[in-house]
């Protein structure tokens, strides 16, 4: 029962390196790997660095190592969400729809609402996650760029996560007829393994830079990793959309602390006239009871975010296990960090997202970006299992 019902797939982890390393030495390949943002917070604590700043150039140089054609950033794909779903929270403030609009961008949250609310799931943004809107775009937009069959592309992702290697088998995550959007989904854990199994060095490796454009990202991408993040994100594009001027960048750092006794945390924003009532949380128990409180009509938001693992995917199921230590605060503390460092902060700034919707997807919410980037949460149901090569039980 719990191996087929949890909502993290922690308790299932199946290891897809070789899957990985095949279709890196099948010449007809083009393999490309998309890094999401928590997994540069901790992708050196398996490794054995002697005094070699685990940065996120190294990261991208050690990755490049093992083979691949490209190295791409999912932060990329989260500016994307952020158009999309930033956009669908507009729509519906604009038609006076009733109830929040909760995030979908965790698969464990999403796997846990199908099981444990299910009277919620219509309020679940139909905008995919970073992750499938990268391999959707990889497999079109991208295969595009290249003048390639989109068939020849193989996507990899290195996720802080267990559950999205179920994600990425989901039924209604095919955008195209090159197969799925995603091929193999592999956690830290497993890039340290691959890292060691092919003696890359990482102390001998110079930094090197994510290819374009697919690799180009801002901010607020960045931020994807840890709770509050998502939702700081799309406020800052929210108020962009709907009054043609960006806020503060910091306007929305409200969102950000999360206190050691709040089930979650819940502001008021003006947003262009509209009073925005929002709310975040993290960790499974905290979202339930939240959503209790929801059914109980005891609260109500327009827009809520949640991350199952507590604070976000810098505490994900995928990422190294040291006995007895919790590092999901560090590492949500280097996210914010490289937030400010960054030169762009606002997803709706990023040229890379600009130019995409200028030539392939027109702008958000239109035809072409529903049918790739928007899912169906009634596609599939719980439990959901998938066999050993990643296919649905
Ligand atoms: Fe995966 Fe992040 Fe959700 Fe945890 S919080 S289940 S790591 S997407």
């Amino acid at each position: 029962q719990c191996i087929t019902h949890c909502p993290t797939g922690a308790l299932h982890e199946r290891d897809d390196t070789q899957k990985v390393f095949d279709a890196i030495y099948d010449p007809e390949k083009i393999v490309i790997a998309q890094v999401a943002p928590a997994v540069r917070t901790s992708w050196a604590e398996g490794l054995d660095l002697k005094g070699t700043t685990p940065s996120v150039g190294r990261m991208v140089a050690a990755i490049r190592r093992l083979g691949f054609d490209y190295v791409f950033d999912t932060d990329f794909a989260a500016d994307v969400t952020i158009m999309e779903e930033g956009s669908e929270l507009l729509h519906r403030l604009a038609k006076g729809e009733q109830g929040p609009m909760f995030t979908s961008c965790c698969p464990g949250w999403v796997r846990f609402i199908k099981e444990r609310h299910p009277n919620l799931l219509g309020h679940v943004s139909s905008t995919k996650s970073p992750q499938q809107i990268f391999g959707a775009l990889a497999k079109t937009y991208y295969a595009q760029l290249l003048d390639v069959d989109p068939a020849r592309i193989f996507v990899v992702s290195y996720m802080p996560c267990v559950a999205k290697k179920m994600e990425a088998a989901y039924p209604d995550m095919h955008s195209t007829e090159a197969g799925p959007d995603v091929d193999a989904v592999l956690t830290v854990r497993e890039l340290s393994r691959q890292l060691r199994s092919r003696f890359v060095n990482v102390d001998l490796l110079d930094e090197e830079e994510f290819d374009r454009p697919l690799g180009v990202a801002t901010g607020a991408g960045h931020i994807f990793g840890v709770t509050g993040g998502v939702m700081e994100a799309a406020l800052r594009s929210a108020y962009y959309l709907t009054t043609g001027e960006n806020p503060d960048v910091d306007a929305f750092r409200e969102v950000r602390h999360e206190g050691p006794d709040r089930l979650w945390r819940e502001k008021t924003f003006d947003l262009a006239g509209h009073t925005l009532r929002i709310a975040v949380t993290s960790g499974l128990k905290n979202a339930d009871a939240l959503c209790r409180a929801i059914e109980r009509g005891e609260v109500d938001y327009d827009f809520v975010e949640v991350m199952a693992c507590p604070g976000g995917c810098v505490g994900g199921g995928g990422q190294p296990i040291h006995e007895g230590e919790e590092r999901a605060a560090g590492r949500g503390g280097t996210l914010r960090a490289i937030d400010r460092a960054s030169q762009l902060r606002f997803s709706h700034e990023n040229p890379a997202v600009q130019e995409c919707y200028k030539t392939y997807l027109g702008e958000p919410l239109s035809e072409r970006a529903e049918r790739l980037l928007h899912s169906d949460h009634t596609a599939w149901s719980m439990p959901f299992r998938v066999t050993a090569d990643g296919k649905q039980a």
